[in-house]
């Protein structure tokens, strides 16, 4: 299995066993509670614990996160749920967390509910491997790489080599690459943590998010924590998920080679500036990229003149919807600092490259620029 190619592997991922008359693919199971006689054991018993829907897709992610090995992967009902599973299972009050200060928005409010448990929260850029200045005495590292929204990059290899060696566990958001683009648990990880209602499902239509370790003991926490919390997704979400994965890899290969098209052509732009894109060869993320990533994910993100053009160009845009969220089949792309969070000039956009044909998405762009600009 993990010497086939990822275009197989994904459309094979997490089958059952062929069963005459049985369908490839089971259907979704809706189930609250299953027959149950005698001694509550087995693997199907309350639909909050366990559901086959679930097991299907968790074992598809498990082979795509690290093809070959045994690996367990726990599904939840969206990406923050996922994260939280893995934050609050491992860290106790006295404990001390490094967050990335330029990640995902929704880190600050979870930064804010660690310290309320009494837990100190220390952050550092990703760019520059900054995170590796703050580890000391640390029980948890996280990483987002590359970092959403502003696509910098470090070097994974390094940072939980570091860690490991001071004894901190290290926990990689692989949203923006999906493990087609990077399989953070060979490069050392102890968990993979991803919002797969980005690129993994890619149709902008469901919410999920998966957790995926090795060690059975880190990953019994974070099963522990779901049945605790109660953050499960819905059996239709987990099946409509794992029918999508059959397509990541014709989505993602589709995606990431519109997002170097675009890129390319917006470098060529006067009015763009701070154009980034990890797979952009004079990206400054690139270097470190190469080393880690085998594709470079569907995000590219530029710096418009000011507020007023950033919005008219995304009015004048005909093919690319003005939405959040990224990693979708059908291109989106936003004004980031509308939302107040991330750090960004007044004219930042953040592009997310669906699968349009690239010559369409080029030129759509190119005229949605010029008449940004020239109505100054
Ligand atoms: C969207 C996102 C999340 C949160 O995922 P949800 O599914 O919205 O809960 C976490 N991390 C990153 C990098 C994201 O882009």
């Amino acid at each position: 299995m993990s010497t086939m190619g990822d275009g197989t592997r994904a459309v094979r991922a997490g089958l059952p066993e062929p069963e005459q008359y049985e369908p490839t693919l089971p259907g979704p199971v809706f189930a609250a509670h299953f027959h149950l006689s005698g001694e509550p054991t087995g693997p199907y018993t309350y639909g909050r614990d366990t559901n086959p829907t679930w097991t299907h897709l968790e074992r598809a992610i498990g082979e795509l996160e690290a093809p070959g090995e045994t690996v367990e992967t726990t599904v939840f009902a969206s990406g923050m749920a996922a994260i939280s599973s893995v934050l609050l299972s491992q860290v106790r009050s006295g404990d001390t967390v490094v967050l990335p200060d330029d990640g995902y928005q929704a880190l600050p409010l979870v930064r804010q509910q660690l310290e309320a448990y009494g837990v100190e929260v220390r952050t550092a850029p990703t760019g520059g491997d900054a995170q590796l200045a703050v580890l000391e005495g640390a029980r948890l590292l996280w990483i987002e790489t590359p970092s959403n929204p502003g696509l910098d990059v470090c070097d994974l290899r390094r940072l939980i080599e570091a860690a490991h060696g001071a004894g901190v566990l290290v926990a990689v958001d692989n949203t923006l690459a999906t493990p087609l683009g990077q399989r953070p648990l060979e490069l050392g990880a102890d968990f993979s943590v991803a919002s797969d209602t980005k690129g993994m499902t890619g149709h902008g239509d469901i919410l999920l998010g998966h957790v995926t370790c090795r060690d059975p003991e880190l990953a019994a926490g974070v099963r522990r924590w779901r049945k605790v919390v109660g953050a499960i997704p819905g059996p239709m979400e987990a099946w409509l998920a794992h029918r999508s994965l059959a397509t990541l890899e014709l989505r993602i290969d589709r995606q990431c080679a519109n997002a170097l098209v675009l890129a390319e052509a917006l470098g060529k732009r006067q009015e763009i500036t701070g154009l980034r894109y990890p797979g952009l060869p004079t990206d400054p993320s690139y270097p470190v990229a190469v080393r880690q990533m085998r594709r470079f994910g569907s995000v590219v993100s530029f710096v418009l003149p000011d507020r007023a053009i950033a919005e008219r160009f995304l009015a004048g845009l005909l093919l690319v919807d003005d939405a959040t969220s990224f990693g979708g089949v059908r291109s989106t792309a936003e004004r980031r600092a509308r939302w107040g969070g991330d750090a960004v000039p007044e004219g930042f956009i953040r592009f997310s490259v669906g699968a349009e044909d690239a010559d369409d998405l080029v030129a759509d762009v190119e005229r949605a620029l010029d008449e940004a600009t020239s109505r100054r």
